[in-house]
């Protein structure tokens, strides 16, 4: 599945070069011109990442990422400021914010990929064979192993997919385009409301152990795996 990246810079020419840079390198692309646009894409679809600019009309970068780490919604999503400012002194500031790296502008497209592709290592842990426990919840990708409370549980493997991404994406709305895209790909042709069905089949697995309250329906947008109320 390919990442997707949000880009909010002003800039039009900078915004499409950049979009255009990562479609070719396998990515999806969003844009946004300001912080308002950018909050309602987010909230529309949370993107994998945001590339932030620090100088925006209205809100600026800075305060955008401050904002995007306080709500809880957003608080995970990976955050690389984009910045003409090269003094050591903003740069601490930046990272102050909640941003996770900086890239000073002018970069070249291909140091810009590599930062991304190296934050999307470290913030996408699905993609890795790391174990995950949420509340007693034990998933162990390398074995195809899901325990609750140390019993073994059997889910099928849509099931299996879908718990993986839940609890690497935990605290976070998911919409059903988003989970379908996520779990089953971009590329199948598969209605809403198979999410729904599968959701289904999880929690009623998941019930033995009172674990299905972990993954809470949010009413007009979609799912979220949660240890919280
Ligand atoms: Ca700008």
């Amino acid at each position: 599945m390919p990442a997707t990246i949000l880009i909010v810079e002003d800039e039009q020419a900078i915004r499409e070069m950049i979009c255009v840079t990562l479609r070719h390198a396998g990515f999806e692309c969003q844009e946004a011109a300001d912080a308002n646009q950018a909050q309602i894409r987010i909230l529309a679809a949370i993107p994998d990442m945001v590339l932030l600019d620090w100088m925006l009309p209205g809100t600026s970068g800075v305060d955008y990422a401050r904002r995007l780490r306080q709500d809880k919604l957003t608080r995970h999503i990976p955050i690389i400021m984009l910045t003409a400012r090269t003094q050591e002194e903003d740069k601490l500031k930046g990272l102050e914010t909640g941003a996770d790296d900086y890239v000073t502008k002018p970069f070249s497209t291909r140091e810009l990929l590599a930062r991304i592709k190296a934050l999307l290592r470290r913030s996408a842990p699905q993609t890795a064979d790391t174990a995950v426990e949420i509340g007693g919840l034990h998933l162990d990708p390398v074995t195809h192993r899901v325990r609750a409370n140390g019993a073994k549980l059997a889910l099928g493997p849509m099931e299996f997919r879908l718990l993986h991404f839940f609890m690497t994406h935990p605290e976070r709305v998911h919409t059903r385009e988003r989970i379908l895209d996520s779990v089953w790909g971009g590329n199948v042709y598969v209605e809403e409301r198979t999410v729904d069905v599968h959701i289904r089949r999880l929690r009623k697995t998941l019930e033995a152990s009172g674990h299905d309250s972990l993954i809470q329906t949010v009413r007009g947008t979609g799912y979220r795996m949660s240890a919280q109320d």
